[in-house]
């Protein structure tokens, strides 16, 4: 039975993903930081864990508790929008989103590439198309932007470092989707997203390694 892990799973895509690779007969380890959303993970057949990803002691923990685990496949969700006006961010809205979206990756990618390379397997980031340089022709959510675009580069160090070791390391777009951060009038479920995601990733070969990816496997410019 392959082990797929999934960090910010409390809602969203990350509960969506659990939902999936428990239905297709994964076990499935998965973090959230309410309790009850422990509660909820576990009632699904998931190991959980208590992490909130800005927590270095809870980032710690879960690496001891991780220590011995062979993954196949990783999924790193949490994140946030921040501001949803543009302007002048404040010092608590920069750090609350870098620390998230981006400070967090820095600290955890580096547990957890080293265990989906013992299997030759598969990491994704949920990264976002606004993060985009090359393709972008928007400038709402600045600061979001910023902050995807720190995670790519962090997503593209790991592929470097750990890519060699056996770990595919892919960066996606899952898409505008349903959730509590698309909103309801967004294009797609979350069913439809994480379906395209899994499939992508899995049929991903190493030479898509340090890519950034579309939910149905389409390119994106850095
Ligand atoms: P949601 O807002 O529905 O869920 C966000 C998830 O991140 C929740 O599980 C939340 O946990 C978790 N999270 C936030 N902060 C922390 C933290 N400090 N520690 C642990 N977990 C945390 O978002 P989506 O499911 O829509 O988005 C998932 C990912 O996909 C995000 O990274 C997002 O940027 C990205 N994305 C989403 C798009 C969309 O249209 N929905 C488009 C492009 C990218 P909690 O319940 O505890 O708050």
């Amino acid at each position: 039975m392959p082990t797929a892990l999934i960090i910010g799973a409390s809602r969203g895509i990350g509960h969506e993903l659990v939902r999936q690779y428990r239905a297709d007969g994964w076990r499935v380890i998965a973090t959230a930081r309410k309790p009850e959303d422990i509660d909820s993970l576990t009632r699904l057949g998931a190991e959980a864990h208590a992490l909130d990803v800005t927590d270095l002691d809870a980032i710690a923990g879960l690496g001891w508790k991780l220590d011995d685990e062979k993954i196949d496949t990783a999924w790193l969700v949490a994140g946030i929008y921040g501001p949803r006006s543009d302007g002048f961010p404040t010092q608590d809205d920069f750090d609350s989103v870098m620390h998230t979206n981006v400070l967090a990756a820095m600290r955890l990618l580096p547990i957890v590439a080293p265990l989906v390379a013992s299997t030759r397997g598969k990491l994704g980031v949920l990264s976002s198309r606004m993060a985009s340089i090359g393709g972008r022709n928007g400038a709402n959510g600045s600061l979001y932007r910023a902050s995807k675009a720190a995670l790519n580069s962090v997503l593209r160090d790991t592929a470097i470092t750990h890519g060699p070791q056996g770990a595919t390391c892919i960066a996606f777009h899952p898409g505008w989707v349903q959730t509590d951060m698309g909103g309801s009038a967004a294009a797609i479920s979350a069913e439809h997203s994480v379906r395209d995601l899994r499939a992508t990733l899995a049929n991903a070969t190493p030479a898509a390694n340090g890519s950034f990816l579309n939910h149905d496997g389409e390119p994106i410019p850095w």
